[in-house]
């Protein structure tokens, strides 16, 4: 299985019934949280995944890591389906538990996901307990206590003597950070680690992400619903972010070419919205037709996008874009990105409010 990204989605689709309750014997709505998205993550990889709330990107996490199972498409670590290694169906090449070892998640809420009746030397030694049978209870508290000190909880001894709710928010972070490096993982998510934390403390958190995934050669799914905060992380690491709306990743590209050269309309909705993103811009409106974000359990026909997006035409109502490549590493799913595509001399869609432009159709100049 050589040569196989370390973890490989391919048309990965997760659909939920949302029930209507208890008096409604109708057909239960389907909620298509994440829906066809292709990825490949790398070794030593970090991917922020962006998007307004309920866009589906900490389900797309949660399926990346295993963690939640999709209802469509395959999810594969080096190869291997997770899925098919959790239920030993076919050949498995690698057992689901070392799968399991091998992606590990912090939580946005770390005090939740702390047992509150164990110490933190306890919270930290179970994982090396179990990954690391053959370690000396004497070794396993001189790793936990170097762990403490490399994350700057000193002194570690202090710390390891700590219950969680004698630790700050911050504090917590730090252990549920450790305890997942503990289990020499290939690939965290970080599902909105940092958005709990006071902002003073976001970018130190965040170069504590970075520093580890350099010393650890980790790759890191780091879920946000903000821009900057994904921008910081994936930039600094060579990383990409990826936008998602309405189950699709609508864009995924290097950091810097998302932020500074984005393509696709929604991502530039995004850019708009983030204040420290879009200095010199003077537009006072957001670039959308609407605001209203559809019902993911009727979502629009043809583009998910077209209701909101401005460069909307009749053939984004009718057709749905696939992901093209823009440049090296940058996909997007946008008609915009094919010269010939037949969206180009399609009228303007009409909007109820007349908001949008009336002039005909253009080809996109080399440099949109
Ligand atoms: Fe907008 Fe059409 Fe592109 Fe969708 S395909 S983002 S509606 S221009």
């Amino acid at each position: 299985m050589s040569g196989e990204p370390l973890v490989s989605l391919d048309g990965v689709e997760v659909h939920f019934e949302e029930s209507q309750g208890l008096l409604d014997f109708g057909e239960p709505e389907v909620v298509r949280a994440v829906d066809g998205v292709s990825l490949d993550i790398e070794e030593n990889d970090v991917v922020a995944l962006v998007g307004e709330s309920g866009c589906g990107k900490t389900t797309l996490g949660k399926t990346t890591i295993g963690l939640q199972r999709p209802t469509g498409g395959s999810v594969r670590y080096r190869g291997q389906d997770v899925w098919d290694a959790k239920d030993g169906r076919g050949d498995v090449e690698i057992p689901h538990d070392e799968i399991r070892r091998s992606l590990q998640i912090i939580h946005q809420d770390p005090g939740g996901s702390l047992n509150p009746n164990r110490r933190v030397r306890k919270i930290l030694e179970a994982p090396l307990k179990r990954w690391q049978s053959d370690m000396s209870a004497g070794d396993r508290r001189r790793e936990v206590r170097s762990m403490l000190e490399r994350v700057g909880m000193t002194p570690p001894a202090d710390y390891a003597g700590r219950y969680p709710h004698q630790l700050s928010g911050g504090e917590q972070q730090r252990v549920a950070l450790v305890r997942a490096l503990l289990m020499d993982p290939d690939l965290i998510l970080a599902d909105e680690a940092i958005s709990a934390l006071d902002v003073s403390l976001r970018v130190e958190m965040m170069d504590l992400l970075l520093e580890l995934q350099a010393q650890f050669d980790t790759s890191f799914v780091f879920v946000s619903h903000d821009l900057s905060n994904a921008r910081y992380l994936a930039s600094h690491a060579g990383g990409r972010i990826g936008v998602m709306y309405l189950g699709e990743l609508v864009e995924i590209g290097p950091a810097e070419r998302i932020i500074n050269d984005p393509k696709h309309p929604y991502t530039k909705v995004l850019r708009w919205a983030t204040p420290d993103l879009h200095a010199g811009s003077d537009a006072p409106e957001p670039p959308v037709r609407t605001i209203d974000i559809p019902d993911p359990t009727d979502p629009p026909s043809g583009c998910r996008f077209h209701t909101r997006c401005p460069e909307a035409r009749e053939a984004c109502r009718r057709h749905s874009p696939e992901p093209v490549d823009a440049a090296a590493d940058h996909e997007v799913a946008c008609f915009r990105e094919l010269d010939d595509h037949e969206y180009w001399s399609s009228p303007p869609l009409a909007d109820e409010d007349e908001s949008v432009d009336d002039a005909p159709p253009s080809q996109p100049s080399p440099a949109e």
